[in-house]
């Protein structure tokens, strides 16, 4: 279904601040950067670290474009806080399946807002002792950064809105969306 169509149908949603075509764009981009970063990184293939649920959709594209052995593994968390603010404590939901230990690891985030729960994940991941940890972020809002944290590898910024899409929800839902809307108050 075409985007205008897409959004008549999806009550609440407003502009459409990442089209379809530019994510595929961007996350091809992306892929094909990683690939050149880690292809000589022997011995062991880099790891993904999918952040669920919101980077699956955005793992999966970005997965397609690399084009050296990989490995992919998930994390679930849950952030404490309101619907809109992180608090920065963080509970783990699901862990890795495997250690981590001198691997090349790059955490696939679906959206960075306050960082704080990217920067939990970067103190509990860097304290198992990877060969090195990076991240890649879907999308980031700088004007809500609380802390500066290094982020490798950034899709697309955005303006400090709400926005859900291409994996993104609110209360489970748009995450099929084939682009990243704004979500009406
Ligand atoms: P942070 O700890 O950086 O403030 O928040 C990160 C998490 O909050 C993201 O992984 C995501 O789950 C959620 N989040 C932050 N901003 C948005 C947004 O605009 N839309 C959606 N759907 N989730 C968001």
């Amino acid at each position: 279904m075409a985007t205008p169509a897409r959004l008549a149908v999806e009550p609440g949603l407003g502009e459409v601040l990442v089209t379809a075509e530019d994510l595929q764009r961007r996350v091809a981009e992306l892929g094909e950067q990683i690939s050149r970063d880690y292809e000589a990184r022997p011995p062991r293939p880099l790891l993904l670290v999918g952040v669920l649920k919101g980077a699956v959709f955005f793992l999966s594209d970005l997965m397609r474009f690399i084009d050296i052995p990989v490995e992919v593994d998930f994390m679930a968390v849950a952030s404490y806080g309101s619907a809109t603010d992180s608090s920065g404590v963080v509970r783990i939901l699901k862990d890795l399946d495997a250690s981590i230990e001198d691997r090349d690891v790059l955490i696939v985030e679906d959206i960075v807002d306050s960082g704080l729960t990217l920067q939990y994940l970067l103190r509990n991941l860097g304290s198992r002792n990877p060969r090195t940890l990076e991240v890649c972020a879907l999308l980031t809002k700088p004007d809500r950064r609380k802390v500066d944290l290094p982020t490798r590898y950034v899709g697309f910024e955005i303006p400090d809105r709400f926005v859900v899409g291409y994996g993104l929800d609110h209360a489970e839902r748009h995450r099929n969306l084939p682009f990243v809307a704004a979500l009406e108050s």
